[in-house]
């Protein structure tokens, strides 16, 4: 068994998967050292930024329609609650849901709190939401100071759920727990599968679960043409809609490194089968995604169908934009699998890749399937990536990388790193959808993206003209690796 949905805590990243925050060398000789288990982690002996656990596993609970989210922590920790806020009331509308705020509570833990413990602010502040919002359950993430003071809040969360009747779920997501702030997902997602779904009553042969963010709403139509209907979790969905997830004919995710954990969860505990192919995005990818889909769904038919006529329509105007785009060279920076499905894109569109920061690394996922690891497909599909640095979000290490290689375009999928390339004048974009790339449309909205951009580099010039750079010569003539440790094991 793969998955402990009986343990309180999820298993770190770290010790489940291998995940590594430090690599600098190439793509394939990455996905060399993840076979042979070789792969360590070169540590960072100077760290500028992290992310945290924490806001990874609110970015998915904080949006559940009709729960609460209470953050036992110092009120520090909660500086993310307005981004939630601000993406749920906004996405919301592009899905037609009525906006509506995120119930979101901090325990506001101080500094008498981590003497004397935060038990009786917890469970106070559960009774205020409780009352205030009448929830259909509760989620409590954990943060670094209530993990060292270790109050129980796992106890604390099972009374409670026994007093009011409704689930109330403890999220082990402190940020000290993992280096990979992606195993908040697995926390979220552990959170669900321990305490909300349901054993299966009906099986529900046409619906289709996909794990994913808030992006824009394709699937509706993609999959009614096959006779399919999206259950889109967790953004947005309902408790009743959660706890039904297991009577679905199938699970399929945007991005492994989101839903590794619970795709894998619910084929292991109430056997929903799980796609595991490479993500849909480049046409390979794609292909492999839908077949393996109508395979499991039985609409193989369907499937043939919809490749065919999607490529129809998109060949014309794909040799237009592979033309435009000849010789042009790509930087990108993004979150692990999702940044791999950049690449796939931009390569189908006749890009160079000339080097990527990528978040983490997962040498595996928890299937532990190989059909689906996507840095292997891109090295397969598309061929090496000379410059491939695993890197969590240092800008440090970005900024080197991109005075040093100069791309023509650089493409960013997380807000505080888009800001570099502007910095530097390469023309950039951010793209924070990840539903704009995928499938076959997906190829054309990002290189007509990457023309528009590209159209526009007076706007660049000017920033990086009346910018001057935080980082000194020095720095910049150093190798980008220079504070990653070397391993002497590998
Ligand atoms: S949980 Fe820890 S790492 Fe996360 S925001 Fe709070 S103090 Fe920072």
């Amino acid at each position: 068994m793969r998955v402990n949905i009986k343990s309180p805590e999820v298993e770190i990243r770290e010790r489940r998967l291998g995940s590594i925050t430090g690599f600098y060398g190439s793509a394939s000789e990455l996905c060399n050292k993840s076979k042979s288990g070789k792969l360590c982690d070169r540590m960072h002996s100077f760290s500028q930024c992290l992310g945290c656990s924490s806001g990874n596993a609110l970015c998915q609970l904080a949006l559940i329609q009709d729960a609460v989210v209470i953050n036992h922590a110092p009120l520090g920790c909660s500086a993310d609650f307005s981004d939630f806020n601000f993406i749920n009331t906004v996405e919301r509308q592009a899905r037609n849901i009525p906006v509506a705020n995120a119930n979101l509570l901090s325990t506001n833990l101080n500094e008498e709190d981590t003497i004397y413990g935060g038990g009786q602010k917890l469970e106070s502040t559960i009774e205020e939401a409780y009352y205030r919002f009448k929830p259909n359950a509760i989620f409590i993430t954990t943060s670094c100071a209530s993990g060292i003071i270790g109050d129980d809040v796992d106890t604390i969360a099972q009374e409670a759920e026994n007093k009011f009747n409704i689930p109330v779920v403890y999220v082990s997501c402190e940020g000290f727990r993992s280096k990979i702030w992606t195993t908040g997902f697995d926390a979220a997602y552990h959170a669900i599968i321990r305490k909300i779904v349901k054993p299966p009553i009906k099986k529900m042969k046409d619906m289709v679960n996909v794990i994913n963010f808030w992006g824009t709403d394709i699937f509706t139509d993609l999959f009614g043409r096959i006779g399919l209907t999206p259950n889109y979790i967790v953004p947005f969905s309902t408790i009743d809609q959660l706890q039904k997830i297991s009577e679905a004919a199938a699970t399929v995710q945007i991005c492994p490194t989101l839903g590794t954990y619970l795709a894998a969860s619910l084929e292991q505990e109430y056997g929903v089968p799980e796609v595991k192919t490479p993500p849909a995005y480049g046409i390979e990818g794609t292909d492999a995604w839908f077949r393996e889909l109508g395979r499991i769904t039985g609409k193989e038919k369907e499937v043939e169908e919809l490749i065919k006529s999607e490529k129809e329509r998109i060949y014309p105007e794909l040799e237009r934009l592979r033309e435009k785009l000849k010789g042009k060279r790509v930087y990108i920076t993004a979150g692990a699998a999702h940044g791999h499905s950049i690449m796939y894109i931009l390569r189908d569109l006749g890009v160079e890749i000339v080097g990527a920061s990528i978040f983490h690394h997962d040498p595996c996922y928890d299937n532990r399937d190989d059909k689906g690891k996507s840095l292997d497909h891109l090295v397969k599909t598309y061929g090496d990536i000379k410059h491939f640095n695993v890197c969590n979000k240092q800008s440090y290490e970005l900024i080197n990388s991109l005075n040093r290689l100069k791309p023509d375009i650089f493409v960013a999928r997380h807000g505080g790193m888009a800001i570099w390339g502007a910095k530097l004048g390469i023309p950039t974009f951010l793209m924070d959808n990840e539903q704009f790339g995928l499938g076959y449309q997906g190829l054309l909205n990002y290189g007509n993206k990457v023309l528009d951009v590209l159209e526009t580099p007076e706007f660049i010039k000017n920033i990086a003209a009346h910018t001057k750079l935080a980082y000194t010569d020095w720095w910049i003539n150093q190798k980008p690796d220079t504070f990653l440790e070397v391993n002497k094991h590998e």
